[in-house]
């Protein structure tokens, strides 16, 4: 029978309950239980899809075509298991699907109330699909004290009453702050943490204290008489170096231990097997070269809008041994005359996924600085898009290439996508649609040609990726296109939506319509980036 494993937090935001919760994941793997991460976000968005990624990072997909929350890439990442649409449950859906009940009359005319309707729901989400894994890990949202989050904590709260004895424990994840000006950790946020957790009738069996000193033996018995728990269960996390670095910082803190031995389940007393960590780590600590990629898109301000895509640049580099450098650069800086230069000196450019007409030509015109200049380029979905507008342009001689997703242009090249097949069906969209859950979402297969370079680099000629996009490359243009020496090398199994292309030309010129980054793992980099970054060094030495 599945454990769960509740995750709260407490004092602040950030303090990274998602690593936690992917970390513990891995551990528990290499102690060889099998796993499943779940996110259940307070907030009231029906999903993270329609949500700006300034506000709340990347909108990860899955390849069921769930938009969810970054955790969610994070949990991928660290466990390899793939995530599901019912790995991640907002507020806002768990709403709507009252709602829905009650306006077909299931409720048979009842009140419908937070307790139990809303806790119900919450409990049935928790609890679904659980495919009898040996541990669930649910990670809710937000921090403790939240209005937003109480039906979430009544939830696991009664689901520990409604599982057998033993089956579930709760983890909080708090902050002890270091007060420079006394030279001391402060333990009392926690102690306040705690204290609204257990008012609400939660008793944490595991705390972890996010800490930028070592805690104290003092302070580690203060922490847990007052919060209590027993002093092992008290596990420090320090800040590491690499996010990569946590699986091991946490097994070294004890967690692993302590989770099981709250389950009342011996730890075999062997050491779980680390050395995929270790591994990685020593491809990070000790690289061998060094490459600068500059990313041109239109969120740099913010990371956490290219989560995934940051991350699988460092795969690439573990993959290679090198330390991958990202300049990250704002597009609307090449539309300024004599711009180019802030691409001097990088070793690749990769203009990844975006949306909109804003910063679109300066896009183009690094694809072209790329495609003219012999630099690596890997155009991601809308980079891919404009990488395909480029070569119509300058390439083909069609001057007025565009994408129907900006204002009015002579050749859409690009175009929206109104009719594809899924396994279920054609799908079709009609123009001026909802924008909410609108798009082409989730894995699809696509047929590569023998012989191009990126059947070589997959070793398949049948690959699945994930995508998540409104606009196609429009295969009417494909006779001009490859004409003018642009190969379409991958392409849906009915040939009608180019999913990559690539310039035989250019030593590696690759745009693909969908995520390969949402697919990459330290431990299994994707090839597309392994070769990217492999393409980079090599352009490094001609430099
Ligand atoms: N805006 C483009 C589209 O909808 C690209 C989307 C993306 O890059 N994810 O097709």
């Amino acid at each position: 029978m599945t454990r769960y494993i509740f995750i709260t937090g407490g004092v602040v935001s950030s303090l990274g309950k998602g690593l936690l919760s992917a970390s513990l994941g891995a551990l528990l793997q290499a102690r060889g239980h099998s796993v499943r991460l779940r996110k259940l976000d307070p907030y009231l968005n029906v999903d993270p899809g329609t949500m700006s990624p300034y506000q709340h990072g990347e909108v990860y997909v899955t390849d069921d075509g769930a938009e969810t929350d970054l955790d969610l890439g994070h949990y991928e990442r660290f466990t390899g298991v793939p995530s599901r649409q019912t790995d991640n449950v907002t507020s806002g859906r768990i709403y709507q699907t009252i709602l829905e009940r009650e306006r077909r009359g299931d409720y048979l005319g009842g009140t419908v109330q937070v307790i139990p309707h809303v806790t119900n729901a919450i409990k049935e989400f928790a609890t679904a699909q659980a495919d009898g894994v040996d541990f669930m890990l649910c990670e809710i949202g937000g921090t403790v004290g939240d209005i937003e989050s109480l039906p979430f904590m009544e939830a696991i709260r009664q689901l520990k009453n409604d599982l057998p004895r033993g089956h579930a424990i709760f983890i909080h994840l708090t902050l002890v702050p270091y007060i420079a000006a006394a030279g001391e950790l402060k333990t009392k946020p926690t102690q306040h943490s705690v204290k609204e957790l257990r008012s609400i009738g939660i008793q944490p069996d595991v705390l972890v204290c996010r800490t930028e000193h070592a805690i104290p033996e003092g302070e580690r018995r203060k922490i847990a008489l007052f919060c209590n728990v027993r002093d092992s269960a008290v596990i420090e996390a320090r800040d590491v170096t690499s996010i990569y670095e946590v699986p091991i910082a946490y097994h070294k803190a004890g967690l692993d231990t302590e989770v099981l031995d709250a389950f009342g389940l011996e730890s075999s007393g062997e050491e779980p097997d680390l050395s995929r960590w270790t591994d990685i780590m020593a491809a990070i600590t000790e690289p061998e070269g060094e490459v600068k990629i500059a990313v041109v898109g239109k969120y740099t301000g913010l990371r956490d809008a290219y989560k995934s895509l940051s991350e699988a640049l460092a795969h690439g580099g573990i993959a290679n041994r090198v330390k991958v450098e990202v300049n990250w650069i704002e597009s609307e800086v090449f539309e300024a005359e004599n711009s180019v230069h802030h691409l001097e000196g990088v070793n690749g450019i990769l203009v990844p996924g975006g949306f909109g007409e804003r910063g679109s030509e300066g896009k183009i015109e690094a694809a072209r600085f790329a495609r003219e200049r012999g630099v690596p380029y890997f155009g991601i979905c809308f980079g891919m898009q404009m990488a395909v507008i480029e070569a119509a342009r300058n390439m083909a001689g069609l001057g007025g290439a565009g994408s129907s997703e900006f204002n009015g242009c002579a050749d859409p090249i690009v175009g929206l996508l109104t009719e594809w097949e899924t396994d279920a069906g054609t799908e079709t969209r009609e123009e001026g649609g909802d924008l909410g859950g609108t798009m082409r979402l989730g894995a699809y297969p696509a047929l590569l040609a023998e012989g191009s370079q990126v059947a070589g680099i997959y070793h398949a000629t049948e690959i699945s990726e994930r995508h998540r996009h409104r606009y196609e490359v429009n295969v009417h243009y494909r006779d001009r296109l490859e004409g003018a020496g642009l190969k379409f090398s991958g392409m849906s199994p009915d040939g009608r939506l180019p999913e990559i292309v690539e310039n035989p030309a250019h030593p590696w010129f690759i745009g693909v319509q969908f995520h390969p980054e949402l697919k990459s793992k330290p431990f299994d980099p994707h090839p597309l980036f392994a070769s990217f970054i492999e393409a980079a060094v090599k352009q490094s030495r001609l430099v």
